[in-house]
Parts: C-alpha cells; sequence; structure tokens
C-alpha cells in the first residue's frame, strides 16, 4: 500500500486513454497546481473513479505519488456540471476553457485562483442566464489578466486620455488607444464605449460579479473579437477547441 496518500479537490482539464483501461488526467487542484493523474481501469463500467475521470469533472480525489506520476485511489464527484454536458455548444466552449487554462498555467504552482474562475465559468454557462458569448469574454480577458498579461486600459497610451474618442486596443502591445493616436508596430482593433467599459469591468469587477454586466449585441461581438485577438497575439498560439466551438455555434 501506498504510503503518502493525499486528499485534494481536482477539475479535470484533460483527458486521454491509454493502455488497457487506464486514462491520463491533467488535473487542476488548488494546492498542487496542474497534475497528470493516471487513472487506473477508469474506463471500465465498473470503475469506482469512471465519473471523476472525466472532462470538466469536479471531485475531490484521493491520490497518491509514486515517480514522476500521482495516481487516482478514490473519488468523489462534486460537480459533473450537467447543465453544461448536455449542450453541444456549452460543452465546446467549456471544452475551450479547459484548454486555455492548460496553455497559461504553470506545473507543479498552485492556482487557487484560477481554479475558482473557471469553476465560476462553468457554473455561469451551466445555470443559462449569461450568454456563452459573454461569459466567454469576460473568461478569457480575466483569465489572461490573472495569468500575468492584462492590458492597460485606464487610459490612452499616447495622450493619456481617460476616455479615449474611438477608442482602440492593440492587442500585440497590449495597450489603449485614441484612433488618432496611432502606435507604431501593433494590432488594433476598434472597442466601442460599451465593450470599454466592459473590459474594464472584468478585468477589475470583484470575482464574484466577473459575469454580472450586460453588453449589446454588437459591443459583445466586438469584445469577444478583440479578445480572441489578443489571445492569440499574446500566446502566440491558437486553440483547436476554440475554432471547433465556433464551428458549431449558434448565431443570434
Ligand atoms: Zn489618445
Amino acid at each position: 500500500m501506498p504510503a503518502f496518500k493525499k486528499v485534494t479537490a481536482g477539475l479535470v482539464l484533460r483527458e486521454t486513454d491509454t493502455k488497457e483501461a487506464d486514462k491520463i488526467l491533467t488535473v487542476l487542484t488548488p494546492d498542487l497546481g496542474k497534475i497528470a493523474v493516471i487513472a487506473r481501469g477508469a474506463r471500465r463500467k465498473s470503475s469506482k473513479i469512471a465519473a471523476a475521470s472525466q472532462l470538466l469533472v469536479y471531485s475531490e480525489m484521493t491520490i497518491y505519488q509514486r515517480g514522476d506520476w500521482y495516481f487516482m485511489d478514490e473519488s468523489s464527484t462534486i460537480a459533473l456540471f450537467d447543465g453544461v454536458r448536455q449542450d453541444v455548444e456549452k460543452l465546446s466552449l467549456a471544452s475551450y476553457f479547459a484548454e486555455l487554462v492548460e496553455a497559461v498555467i504553470c506545473e507543479d504552482q498552485p492556482s487557487p485562483q484560477t481554479l475558482s474562475l473557471l469553476l465560476n465559468a462553468l457554473y455561469a454557462l451551466s445555470r443559462q442566464q449569461r450568454a456563452p458569448e459573454l461569459v466567454k469574454a469576460a473568461f478569457e480577458m480575466r483569465l489572461m489578466a490573472l495569468s500575468g498579461f492584462a492590458p492597460m486600459t485606464e487610459h490612452c497610451a499616447l495622450c493619456g486620455r481617460e476616455e479615449p474618442e474611438e477608442p482602440m486596443l492593440d492587442v500585440v502591445q497590449g495597450v489603449l488607444h485614441c484612433r488618432k493616436c496611432p502606435l507604431p508596430g501593433g494590432l488594433s482593433l476598434p472597442l466601442t464605449r460599451d465593450s470599454l467599459a466592459a473590459l474594464r469591468y472584468v478585468l477589475y469587477c470583484e470575482p464574484k460579479k466577473l459575469y454580472a454586466f450586460t453588453l449589446g449585441k454588437e459591443s459583445l461581438r466586438q469584445l469577444n473579437h478583440v479578445s480572441e485577438a489578443f489571445i492569440a497575439s499574446q500566446l502566440e498560439r491558437s486553440f483547436r477547441t476554440l475554432d471547433f466551438y465556433k464551428s458549431i455555434k449558434i448565431e443570434t
């Protein structure tokens, strides 16, 4: 029997089938950060750890370490997020959230705030009170800020105006400016006044109020466009799960 068992909460960011009936899971925990966990026999129907070994399931896990790996011993499900799981559009968006978190988070770095941000996003999607596109943009920008990529949105980077006329965000340099105050070398996208206000809100509001705002259709579309371009530019990569989400998203 392994000597050092540990109980932790964990959310599965990725599941990969491996030999026999096993899975390798990428799990986000509050104290251990992102860890790789082997779930032995998790693909068998009779397995007691089958439920906890699925993508986007949040559980209390008993794990133990052997060499470089953690192994899951027991589990007790905390949240399955059925509202997300039963809707292909929401499930694809949530899968993108998981891939994005995996991309920005470092191995073995405690990350309780990131876990809490992702859990709240999943609850917000499940409860159906907020438009998925609103949850998406708010989650994306807040996660980037939490991961050290916050854009400077207080004032125009050139003239210093707090409320730029025709505001634009340079997604490469991560700064706000007026259309009339061009910055060399970047890639700037327009924001409406409302989408700028929403951007500032999601960067600085209390974590629990992250989705407590409304935005008109055009401003919301623009905010999503800016947040996607900002992520692509800052992380220098694209996301397969985002491409899939956009291919099946129902236009409203
Ligand atoms: Zn300016």
